[in-house]
């Protein structure tokens, strides 16, 4: 599972969570969204072909970690402490932490969660800015595997809010009218930066951040970004 010699057509192993929509989802079979199409035109970039598996969240961080994947591809925020674990490319994409609740929920800003029951994805940095709010060991917080069981929980009230990145709240909300969704965002949340992951000292680093450069400058970076997020 080396990268040496020529990378010419080598298939890379890429794992992700794919029930993050619009970055990350599952449509007919097929893994699909922004992540996907952006890391198809990087790798065809630098010379790659790409093979992508639902390992999950947890499964991606330690697929990484043995250097069994070559890519985890996630909406992944770069941040000092998983830098210690993983090489990170470029930033590829701007977030923040939003909360989502069922409408008549008083929820105006964060400080409105203490005393909710929250839900988070496990390991992700809505985890941790429920955290910063609540608690560290706040057991108002409940920790799912997956994006989509943080959602399956507030639809059935298991949980008063979800935090997690805005795009995919925001797109969770518009694609589910019916269920009296509402957002709110806090001032104190801190934008974050995606990046796509590799094992540390992957020598992918450096051939996909030039990839990535091409790309974000040639306009294909623009046109798949007007493809999910219509702007
Ligand atoms: N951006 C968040 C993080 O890296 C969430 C990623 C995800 O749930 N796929 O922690």
């Amino acid at each position: 599972n080396s990268n040496n010699g020529s990378s010419k057509d080598k298939v890379l192993n890429v794992g992700t969570e794919a029930t993050f929509a619009p970055f990350e989802y599952q449509q007919k079979g097929k893994i699909v969204g922004f992540d996907v199409d952006l890391l198809n035109a990087v790798a065809k970039q630098a010379g790659y072909k790409i093979s992508i598996k639902n390992t999950g969240w947890d499964a991606m961080l330690a697929g990484l970690q043995n250097k069994e994947l070559d890519v985890g591809m996630a909406g992944i925020t770069i941040n000092d402490e998983r830098k210690k674990s993983y090489d990170f490319s470029n930033p590829y994409f701007e977030s923040k932490s939003m909360i989502v609740f069922k409408k008549g929920t008083n929820i105006k800003t964060a400080k409105d969660l203490i005393g909710k029951k929250v839900g988070v994805q496990n390991g992700t940095t809505g985890q941790f800015t429920a955290e910063s709010i609540l608690g560290k060991n706040s057991n108002k917080i409940s920790k799912y595997e997956t994006s989509a069981l943080c959602f399956t929980a507030l639809k059935s009230g298991d949980v008063d809010a979800v935090v997690t990145d805005n795009a995919v709240a925001l797109q969770y909300v518009k694609n589910n009218p019916n269920s009296n969704l509402e957002t709110v965002t806090d001032k104190s949340f801190k934008s974050e930066y995606y990046g796509i992951a590799f094992p540390k000292n992957s020598d992918l680093k450096a051939k996909f951040d030039k990839a990535l450069t091409k790309v974000m400058d040639n306009g294909e970076y623009a046109k798949i970004y007007k493809k999910w997020f219509n702007k």
